[in-house]
């Protein structure tokens, strides 16, 4: 985990640097502000003139603005020089509100991407990472320019507009059913937009009909992989808008994120088909995922060391690591402390019963570090109210954020960790 966090600490330092490129802004605003008033008495005496008490307040208020202006300019000039030299120190307010600038700039990198709902959601992100680095004066740091990285930044509002597809347009997803099908070819063609190609999978089931695995692959600079999964199908009673068209939503939003990013770990984002119970038998259950696990290669059984299921992300007050208490509690171990790093608390609930209640079930038996996050407590739980207009962005943007930094930030010994903890 201190190899985790100290990868982190280069992450948040990339936007720490990014936020220096635009120093100048923030220090423009504060010193006109600041220069206004306190040169207003040293101008209002050179200005006893009839011309000015001719023309009044007006005259005298654009003479003033114009000089503290230019002012501001060549202070600025004067700024910006001085930092390229590494000899000037700046003051924490200006790093954290350089960094909005800096990174809804750099996340115009993503195309298509809905300006003014990135620049914030990119602003939460820097903000949370900035809390892992103080501030610093010493301006030897800022003059370090590391490799130019994607930018990354989870899009709840994008993350949204899949759940409405999802739960509102297509709406009610049995197993099996055309609806699911429909689902299919909307995350297919989706992922295909962003560049993937997506392998989608039949999943028989145990009613006769055919379910559907939709999978991409983001290659990572190490082959050794965490899968990252939500569900399609939802009850036939349901829209499933929180259980689990959230749970797919930010799966497409963190394989966008990553489509372009250089990341230690190979990613794997599944989506999988019929998730929920079919029939009266309450084994019914993880077609898509059972399935996956397995039709999995020898090359990928040997490669996997990690699955998060993200199944009910979109409503609740708390937020929840599960596991069924069987596999490995190694990835649990280093989300939760990562999560907590970053000031999310974070549960831990075992699953009851003899079975897991999300797709981690199938990872978790076959002796891998596999978890479930989930979001309590949801009173439309497999009803007909969990529909879009029920849900929360919160959550949402929690889950997605987290998923984020933790795995962009995993490195090649916390992967040879979870390596190690696999149990064949
Ligand atoms: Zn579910």
């Amino acid at each position: 985990m201190i190899a985790t966090l100290s990868r982190k600490l280069i992450f948040g330092y990339r936007f720490e640097t990014g936020r220096g490129d635009g120093g100048g802004i923030e220090g423009a605003a504060t010193m006109s502000l600041r220069d206004h008033t306190s040169k207003r008495a040293c101008y209002t005496s050179g200005m006893d003139s009839p011309l000015f008490r001719d023309r009044g307040i007006r005259r005298f208020a654009a003479g003033t603005l114009i000089v503290a202006f230019v002012l501001v300019v060549v202070l600025c000039a004067a700024c910006t020089g001085a930092t390229g030299t590494g000899t000037t120190s700046r003051p924490a307010s200006t790093l954290s509100t350089v960094s909005i600038t800096s990174a809804s700039t750099t996340t115009s990198w993503f195309a298509g991407a809905p300006s003014s709902e990135t620049s914030s959601t990119a602003a939460t992100v820097a903000t949370a990472t900035s809390t892992t680095l103080a501030p610093t004066t010493d301006s030897s740091t800022t003059t370090l320019e590391p490799a130019p990285q994607p930018p990354l930044a989870f899009s709840t509002t994008r993350a949204m507009e899949h759940i409405k597809k999802l739960a509102s347009d297509i709406g009610i997803r049995p197993g099996g059913s055309a609806a699911e099908d429909e689902a299919v070819s909307y995350v297919s063609d989706y992922l295909t937009g962003l560049g993937y190609d997506p392998v989608i999978t039949e999943v028989p089931l145990s009613n006769g009909k055919i379910s559907h695995d939709v999978v991409v692959t983001k290659k990572g600079t190490s082959p050794l992989t965490i899968l990252v999964s939500g569900h399609l199908d939802s009850k036939p009673t349901t829209p499933g808008a929180n259980d689990d068209a959230s749970g797919a939503a930010a799966v497409l939003e963190l394989a966008r994120d990553f489509a372009g990013a250089d990341q230690t770990p190979t990613l794997v984002f599944a989506l999988f088909g019929t998730e929920e119970i079919i029939d009266a038998n309450k084994t019914h259950h993880h077609f898509g995922s059972r399935a996956y696990v397995k039709n999995m290669t020898d090359a990928e059984r040997d490669d996997l060391v990690g699955m998060i299921s993200l199944d009910m992300i979109a409503y609740g007050n708390t937020f929840n690591l599960r596991t069924m208490g069987k596999g490995p509690r190694t990835l649990r171990d280093m989300l939760q402390a990562y999560a907590g790093a970053q000031g999310d608390n974070v549960a831990y609930l075992k699953d009851t019963g003899p079975t897991g209640w999300s797709d981690h079930e199938p990872f978790e038996l076959a002796g891998y570090p596999a978890l479930w996050i989930q979001w309590l407590t949801d009173p439309t739980y497999h009803k007909a109210g969990d529909t879009y207009q029920h849900i929360k962005t919160g959550p949402v943007q929690t889950t997605g954020s987290l998923m984020l930094g933790f795995l962009a930030g995993l490195t090649p010994q916390d992967l040879d960790q979870l390596h190690a903890a696999v149990r064949r």
